[in-house]
């Protein structure tokens, strides 16, 4: 059985489900330049729900990448790249405009997946990461505020991959 609990993802119309387990590695809204550009771009499509919280970040839970698979509509889903080189890509359901998740073509080994996509109990924000562009004024201070990323979030990002690895070294 897959680790509980289960969460489940939907995009505004509900054409497309994502569903992803146990507890996220972690719960931030991210500041950083890609972020507020994509979320900009994203929001104003048509129909689009906001992407950006009031604050101007993108509130993410953030996954290991095999803990997350699509229940439905996952044809719908759209890639957007912000240049063709970036290893990151923001997946949008065509059918409503939803950004639903960013994954990322390099090695790493979680998925950021939209926060406010999410039904049901849904865990906290508890950072406000990759402020450092901005002015200090710029940026609420609702949560803790970390420049970039904290050794916190290295450390459990680090531990969620080791996990995966022995995952898959144990078969
Ligand atoms: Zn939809
Ligand atoms: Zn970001």
């Amino acid at each position: 059985m897959p680790p509980q609990p289960r969460h489940t993802s939907s995009c505004a119309c509900g054409a497309v489900l994502l569903e992803a387990f146990g507890p996220p590695i972690d719960a931030v809204a991210c500041h950083c330049a890609d972020c507020r550009n994509a979320g900009q771009r994203i929001q104003a499509l048509p129909e689009a729900p906001p992407v950006l919280d009031a604050g101007g970040g993108t509130a993410f839970l953030v996954f290991r990448k095999d803990r997350m698979r699509p229940v439905r509509g996952a044809e719908r889903l759209r890639a957007l790249k912000l240049k063709p080189a970036s290893p990151t890509s923001r997946y949008i359901a065509t059918c409503c405009n939803a950004m639903m998740y960013a994954g990322f073509d390099d090695a790493k080994h979680w998925v950021s997946m939209h926060r406010d996509r999410f039904q049901g109990e849904v865990p906290a924000v508890r950072m406000r990461v990759c402020t450092g562009s901005l002015p200090d004024d710029a940026v609420p201070t609702d949560l803790p505020r970390h420049r970039g990323y904290p050794l916190s979030l290295i450390g459990r990002l680090v531990l969620a991959g080791l996990g995966k690895w022995m995952r898959g070294a144990a078969g």
